[in-house]
């Protein structure tokens, strides 16, 4: 039986393990950390439960097809609820805009703020899951491995349609004239790590996935799907070492033989890295073995890393949702600030998750609030900074809900840059791993495969398909299927 090693017990590192446990492999998985999960991590405090990383549940079928491969269904770990209205926005002057779950509630909201535009909806959605279902049926499983992946008849017949060369902000430009439904619009490729005029349109797939498939939440928190799936890593076998980091390797004729944390070695006939590919590349691996140098990676475009702040409030905050994204600053000032001059923002959008409206994640009365201001990666990290951005955004929630909530706060916990490299050895901080920009796109992301070790793979949203859970569940998968096939 082959023995091997996957180092990171994030979603795709789990994911993997899985997969290759699955087809009769012995598998380790070595974490740095106490709790496995990676970015996906929760904690308990006060009587609130905090999930740390995501809160956006979409592409609900990506889960369910991975837990399909195991024989399992998402109803054997959890209970999805889907949220209506999705999410709220408050735009300038506070005017609130909720979206709905429901196909005709969406249209109806549209013509409220442009005639004619249920209409463009209609076809801009059906555009959107033409891309999606070439995107999530082509594109994601690919390894990126050889151009001639994207030889396929449908992607190449299909060519203009999925706008590759198309910017985002130019697409929806097309369809809608009002500034709200264009930043509705825009609003997911945030996402992505990118802005909305440096994501090819292709990306509107994810339109579709806000809009049509929808935001759920599975109740118990984002945690409950890393339960779920070392649940299945452990039926399999696989064995799940924390507080167990990597710091060194043996390599022997182009291939990886042990890896080491202090003492303790592993053997491998193969290797998965599921933390950072910089770190393991560049702090890990010896100059000579590594594929990619030091410039290349300062000039990849990271996704932004952000401020978080976990909050637990003594009061119910009526005018709050579960998502609540506070845009009534200037969306591409704020953009600017985070990709084209790096600095920290004048006057910062937001998002606000407050889970204790659907789950019981905080006590009786009490509100569980999860802050995220999105900011550049590389800036410097204080005490100071994440004080005066907490302060920006509660003055900005008090003044838009019209609730006191300064007085209230019973649990505040930071994180921020210097937790990312911390926690998780994130280059320069990132919170989402690489940009989807068009030339960090599928091939042209830093490779699953070493170029100079035989046995050494890369998962995770440093490389294919790229940041998000489902995306790194399906590296995770797509890595595994790499192995199995060539050992
Ligand atoms: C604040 C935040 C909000 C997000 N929101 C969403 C959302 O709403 N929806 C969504 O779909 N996605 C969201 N994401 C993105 C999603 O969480 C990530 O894309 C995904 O979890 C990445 O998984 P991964 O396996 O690639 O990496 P990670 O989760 O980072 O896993 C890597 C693991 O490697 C470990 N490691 C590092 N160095 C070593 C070492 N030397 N030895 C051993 N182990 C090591 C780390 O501790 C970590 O556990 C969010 C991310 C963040 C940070």
């Amino acid at each position: 039986m082959s023995n091997g090693i996957v180092i990171g017990s994030g979603l795709s590192g789990l994911s993997a393990a899985c997969f290759l446990a699955k087809s009769g492999m012995k598998v380790t998985v070595l974490e740095k950390n106490d709790t496995p999960g990676g970015r996906v991590r929760q904690f308990q405090e006060k009587g609130y439960t905090f999930d740390m990383g995501p809160s956006w549940y979409w592409m609900p079928e990506v889960f369910e097809r991975f837990y399909g491969h195991f024989g399992k269904k998402v109803s054997d770990f959890y209970t999805l609820k889907r949220l209506d209205p999705s999410y709220r926005i408050f735009f300038p002057k506070g005017e609130q805009v909720d979206i709905p779950a429901g196909e005709d509630a969406l249209f109806s909201l549209f013509e409220r703020f442009e005639k004619g535009s249920s209409v463009q909806l209609r076809k801009f959605l059906s555009e959107a899951a033409y891309k999606y279902k070439v995107g999530t049926e082509k594109f994601v499983f690919q390894p990126g491995l050889s151009v001639t992946e994207l030889i396929d008849k449908e992607i190449v017949a299909g060519l203009l349609r999925l706008h590759l060369l198309k910017s985002m902000r130019n697409y929806v430009n097309q369809y809608f004239k009002h500034p709200y439904l264009r930043q509705i619009l825009e609003f997911p490729v945030l996402f992505l790590g990118a802005t909305p005029q440096d994501t090819p349109a292709l990306y509107s797939m994810m339109n579709h996935a806000d809009l049509t498939l929808g935001t759920w939440y599975p109740m118990g928190g984002m945690y409950k799907i890393i339960e779920a799936m070392t649940e299945i890593a452990q039926s399999l076998g696989v064995k799940i070492v924390t507080s167990q980091a990597v710091e060194k390797v043996e390599i022997e004729n182009k291939k990886i033989r042990m890896v080491y944390s202090g003492n303790t070695g592993y053997e491998a006939n193969w290797v998965v890295n599921g933390a950072d590919y910089h770190h393991f590349e560049q702090e890990i691996l010896p100059e000579s073995h590594r594929t990619y140098s030091e410039k290349y990676w300062d000039k990849r475009v990271l996704a932004p890393s952000c401020l978080l702040y976990y909050v637990g409030v003594s009061k119910k905050i009526p005018n709050l949702l579960h998502h609540n994204l506070f845009f009534d600053g200037d969306f591409d000032k704020h953009a600017e600030e985070i990709y084209t001059h790096p600095e920290y923002p004048a006057n910062p959008l937001f998002y606000v998750s407050c889970t204790s409206k659907t789950d019981h994640t905080a006590p009786e009365g009490h509100e569980n609030l999860f802050i995220l201001v999105p900011v550049a990666v590389g800036l410097t990290d204080s005490e100071a900074m994440r004080e005066k951005y907490f302060n920006i955004a509660i003055e900005r929630m008090e003044k838009y809900t019209g609730e006191k909530i300064q007085g209230f706060i019973t649990y505040k916990r930071s994180f921020a840059q210097n937790d990312f490299i911390g926690d998780y050895n994130s280059y320069k901080g990132n919170a989402y791993g690489l940009a989807n920009t068009l030339l960090q796109t599928a091939n042209l992301k830093p490779s699953i495969k070493s170029r100079k070790i035989d046995n050494l793979y890369y998962t995770g949203h440093l490389t294919v398909p790229g940041p998000g859970m489902p995306p790194a569940m399906i590296s995770g998968e797509v890595v595994a299927n790499q192995i199995i096939r060539f050992s």
